[in-house]
């Protein structure tokens, strides 16, 4: 089988901006800022492989020059894409080293093949080696097969490219140029397609988990408030519960329900009432601490569960709450509102979240009718509440 090393990189050329095209096509620069990452190292690298097209009847060193620079550039970029995946920069010093010294070297040097080849094909190396260890960063929330894919379709370009550097440097005689039919030559021409391949596959895999992410956290808060709604908060819920079953924690539930809504909203409108209804959200997502979970119940009505939380625990969270919430609406005393809850304590009689939930509203009922503005547990006795009060509600 002969491969022709010349047409493997004419083709190259036709790969290159076809993809970069197509992706720029399909993502776009309004799909989020890693993908504008992506099109604009698609973008940066045809460029750069049309600048190589230009050196020879052009301009060698200046075209030369510009291709080994660009081809850093479309790295960078493509670094900056996972790093905005996986929320990590490694190696942004060396990389930006790289990124100037590369070109640099090569551009003086140009004169001294060996010293050029070697130059720029171990600075490429690095390049394409740091989009790799941005791929291999520690980041749990960012799925791990698209990253072997990149780092499948890098690594071995990496190597072939340092390869490429030793021999022009070293063993200058036996490698005179880049087109030479040298096995080397045609395994970097062909891992290059490779390598065009599976990162353009990597890219997309990427920017469908960041747009899948987006839509679940879109599907399960809740639009008002930016808590979760009834339906996420109940499935973390469960799991939190398994939790606390299997490792013997306690867990308190909380049922808020506004006082007298329906009042703020005839007087003062559904805006307003709506606005009442996101400063509850944000004060509820401000003083929740990191593990508990809160949620919009449901019109006015919200749930928190307090981890590690036993009554005593339950009932510190429930006034923390109302503190805050006072201060929330100090600056607002029309639209103040205070809030009614009920407290259920995880245990064997209340072992589910649907056993809670009724036991704390059961509770949240009492609260309404001793007066509202107060929290009653589900384990206070009805006996402490005068007749009267509960038919008034
Ligand atoms: P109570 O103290 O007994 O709880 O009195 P309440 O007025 O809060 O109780 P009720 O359940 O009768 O009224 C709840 C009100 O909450 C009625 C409904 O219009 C209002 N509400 C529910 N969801 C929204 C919302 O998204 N925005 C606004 N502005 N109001 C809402
Ligand atoms: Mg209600
Ligand atoms: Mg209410």
């Amino acid at each position: 089988m002969y491969l022709d090393v010349g047409s493997l990189l004419t083709l190259m050329l036709v790969s290159v901006l076809a993809t970069a095209a197509a992706v720029a096509a399909v993502m776009g620069f309004a799909a989020g800022t890693a993908a504008r990452w992506v099109v604009a190292a698609g973008l940066v690298h045809a460029a750069a492989w049309g600048s190589f097209l230009l050196a020879a009847p052009i301009h060698d060193r200046g075209f030369s020059t510009l291709w080994i620079g660009l081809l850093g550039v479309s790295f960078a970029c493509m670094w900056r894409a996972v790093c905005c995946w996986t929320g990590r920069q490694p190696c942004k010093r060396v990389l930006a080293a790289t990124l100037v010294l590369t070109p640099l070297g090569y551009g003086l040097g140009f004169e001294n093949y060996p010293f050029r080849v070697g130059w720029s094909n171990a600075g490429l190396c690095i390049a394409m080696a740091l989009v790799c260890v941005a791929a291999l960063q520690r980041a749990p929330h960012v799925g791990r097969r698209w990253r072997g894919v990149l780092v499948a379709g890098l690594g071995p370009l990496a190597a072939i490219t340092l390869a490429r550097g030793i021999l022009g440097a070293f063993f200058t005689a036996s490698y005179p140029e880049l087109r030479t039919p040298h096995p080397v030559n045609v395994a970097g021409a062909l891992l290059g397609h490779v390598a065009l391949a599976l990162t353009t596959l990597a890219f997309c895999l990427g920017w469908r988990e960041e747009t899948e992410n987006a839509l679940r956290a879109r599907a399960d808060t809740d639009p008002l408030t930016g808590l979760l709604n009834r339906r996420a908060w109940l499935e973390r819920a469960e799991q939190m519960l398994s939790a606390a079953r299997r490792y013997g924690e306690s867990v308190a539930l909380l049922l808020l329900d506004v006082d007298h809504f329906k009042r703020l909203n005839d007087t003062l409108g559904h805006q307003a009432g709506d606005e009442a209804l996101t400063a509850i959200g944000r004060t509820l997502a401000r003083e929740i601490r990191a593990g508990d979970l809160a949620c919009r119940w449901g019109g006015e009505e919200f749930c928190v569960l307090v981890r590690h939380a036993a009554a005593a625990e339950g009932r510190l969270a429930d006034a923390r709450l109302r503190r805050s919430m006072a201060r929330e609406f100090a600056g607002t005393p029309d639209r103040a509102v205070t809030f009614s809850s009920g407290l259920a304590v995880f245990g064997p009689e209340l072992g589910t979240i649907a056993e809670l939930i009724r036991s704390a509203d059961a509770a949240l009922y009492r609260a309404k009718a001793l007066g509202r503005g107060r929290l009653i547990a589900a384990d206070t006795p009805a006996a402490g509440i005068a007749e009267p009060e509960l038919a008034a509600a």
